[in-house]
């Protein structure tokens, strides 16, 4: 038994062991599968072990994307069996049966949505369909200063592209109303007072765990001033606060506000309304009323529970069985309508599109698809645990998706120019991809070609690499121009097979996406640019469509005017 074999194997589980945990292979795990597939040769651990090391401390070296991809190209069936055993669906409900669950997502119409709504979402739509339940679209549309009405129809958008459907869809500032309603009889009970204290002594009040004066107003006199709140301008600054308990330890119990006034024209409901009820009174009324059984928050509301429940506790409305996941966090990505807005807004960014960005517009321009995002979703989970994730793990999904269905092109990044004597004149047939029967385009060749300058650099006069699909070539001259003559036609194994376009190219500019932080820094140089010719057949591809450049990553085009632009997903 050779030590390259023992090598060979020990790269392929290290890479798959890595692969499935997040680029960091386990020495050991990777040492068992090693002995156990060399059993039958009768070779010793002794012999095994210390390849074993080596080659798990090469491969931890690589980033997860790079594993992934070797692999892919080496060991594919390690891959597949691999995702085949890990289990993707969500996990049960509690308190769920089948044909009665309903879930809701409410986005706030006040931008574009982003992968960490579309988790939201999955998780929602996915559960109502687990359950053959029901899934509501809800616009929490309370806060006109915010809400703007061409969100309510982007987010639509994205949410079908997604490839969500809902059983109903409405407006949260619909049913302003019966909010107004629950609250004079929250008043009525003594539940929620009227407070006309300045912000500075709310918060100090919160502070010390102090009442105010305010709350010991009688209910009537409280009702005439919520009267005078809904109908005047009088009363600007105050607020409707809920009866809690100021002594709480948990912050938010301390007399939380349902109600304020909002100055600002609803882009559904005009100027009918002035005073809005906070995210606490409208979430909780809204998910009882509607009929929501299993309402998803992120984690960061898990304090404000209590406020839920409470609510709906002194309205005698029904309780909703409240879950919590983590909030969506990416590596150098600004997963958050408030950090994506400034960006726009400072022209850091080219707009909700952006390739850079985690928008569902942005990834979709760059050809990550819905599938993918599900399947990361679901690989995520509903666990409460907060982590910052890899964007490569989006990628890994999505390129295992297009793999086997995208077609194949070359790309010549940064060309020159190569020259090669007799060379024969041909039109040759290339598949569109190796093992799918996707087609074929065909080219003519003749004496001149472009390759990749990066690919010259390691040559030197005298080396023979073959022009992938054609025929080999032997360098004759290296420089600015390149030169080589024609070599013959076998199938060498230990040659380059490099990839080019003929006279007949287009020019393209492909946009690369990087990390737009770098530890909460904009990172200047986030947008990168290839410059290269792509082959003729490029031309013909449908706008929007996915495809390989070989060697490059996966590509999507786009056609504007006359020119082709190319957005890079990635390897
Ligand atoms: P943002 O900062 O992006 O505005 P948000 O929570 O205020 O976040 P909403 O439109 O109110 O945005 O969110 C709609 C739903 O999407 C909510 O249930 C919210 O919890 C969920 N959501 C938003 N961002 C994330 C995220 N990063 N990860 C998981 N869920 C999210
Ligand atoms: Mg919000």
């Amino acid at each position: 038994m050779s030590a390259e074999k023992i090598q060979k194997i020990a790269r392929r589980y290290a890479l798959q062991n890595a692969v499935q945990f997040d680029g960091k292979a386990n020495g050991k795990a990777v040492v068992g599968k090693v002995i156990a597939s060399l059993k039958k040769e009768n070779i010793s651990p002794k012999e095994i072990i210390p390849v074993v090391t080596i080659v798990v401390k090469e491969v931890n070296c690589l980033p997860l994307e790079k594993q992934v991809l070797e692999l892919e190209q080496t060991a594919p069936e390690l891959l597949h069996k691999e995702k085949k055993e890990r289990d993707f669906s969500l996990p049960k409900l509690s308190h769920a049966e089948r044909g009665k669950v309903v879930t809701r997502f409410p986005p706030e119409p006040n931008g574009y949505l982003h992968i960490g709504h579309a988790k939201a979402a999955i998780v929602d739509y996915e559960y109502a369909q687990m359950y053959d339940g029901k899934f509501i679209l809800r616009f929490d549309d309370t806060n006109p200063e915010h809400a703007e009405i061409e969100f309510y129809n982007v987010q639509k958008e994205d949410l079908r592209w997604l490839g969500i459907k809902w059983d109903k869809e409405y407006h949260t500032s619909d049913n302003l109303k019966t909010h107004y309603k629950l609250a004079e009889q929250l008043i009525r009970q003594g539940g929620a007072y009227i407070c006309t204290c300045t912000p500075e002594a709310i918060k100090e009040g919160r502070f010390h765990s102090k009442e105010c004066s305010c709350r010991k107003r009688r209910s009537g006199e409280t009702l005439d001033l919520w009267k005078e709140l809904l109908s005047s301008g009088e009363l600007k600054g105050a607020i409707l606060r809920l009866c809690g308990d100021m002594k709480s330890a948990n912050t938010a119990m301390r007399d939380p506000t349902l109600f304020r006034v909002i100055d600002k024209e609803h882009p559904l409901q005009g100027d009918k309304y002035r005073v809005w009820p906070t995210y606490d009174f409208a979430g909780a009324v809204e998910d009882s009323i509607s009929g929501v059984t299993h309402p998803f928050r992120t984690k960061e509301y898990e304090l404000r529970d209590p406020v839920y429940y409470h609510i709906l506790e002194l309205l005698n409305l029904r309780k909703p069985y409240l879950m919590e996941f983590s909030r969506l966090a990416i590596e150098g990505m600004p997963v958050s309508k408030r950090k994506i807005k400034p960006l726009i807004e400072k022209g850091l960014v080219s707009g909700y599109d952006d390739i850079r960005l985690p928008t569902l517009r942005g990834l979709k321009k760059r050809g990550i698809v819905p599938e993918a995002i599900k399947q990361f979703v679901f690989s995520q989970g509903i666990s409460k645990v907060e982590s910052t994730v890899d964007f490569s793990i989006v990628e890994a999904f999505n390129r295992k998706i297009l793999d086997p269905l995208v077609k194949r092109y070359f790309f010549v990044a940064d060309p020159v120019e190569l020259t090669v004597k007799d060379a024969p004149k041909r039109k040759t047939k290339l598949k569109l991809h190796p093992t799918k029967d996707m087609g074929e385009r065909s080219i003519e060749t003749d004496s001149v070609f472009f390759v990749q300058k990066e690919d010259m650099q390691n040559m030197k006069t005298g080396d023979i690499f073959r022009l992938k699909g054609l025929y080999n070539v032997e360098i004759q001259n290296i420089g600015d121009e390149v030169s080589g003559v024609y070599e013959g036609e076998e199938l060498l194994s230990d040659i380059a097979k490099i990839q080019w376009t003929t006279k007949d190219h287009v020019e393209m500019k492909i946009s690369v996406p990087g990390p737009l932080f770098n530890k909460d820094v904009y990172n200047q140089k986030s947008l990168a640019e290839l410059y290269g010719y792509a082959e003729k057949a490029v031309a013909d591809i449908p706008d929007g469509e996915i495809i390989q450049f070989e060697r490059v990553g996966f590509v999507r085009i786009e056609k504007q005017k006359t020119k082709l632009i190319g957005y890079f997903a990635h390897k």
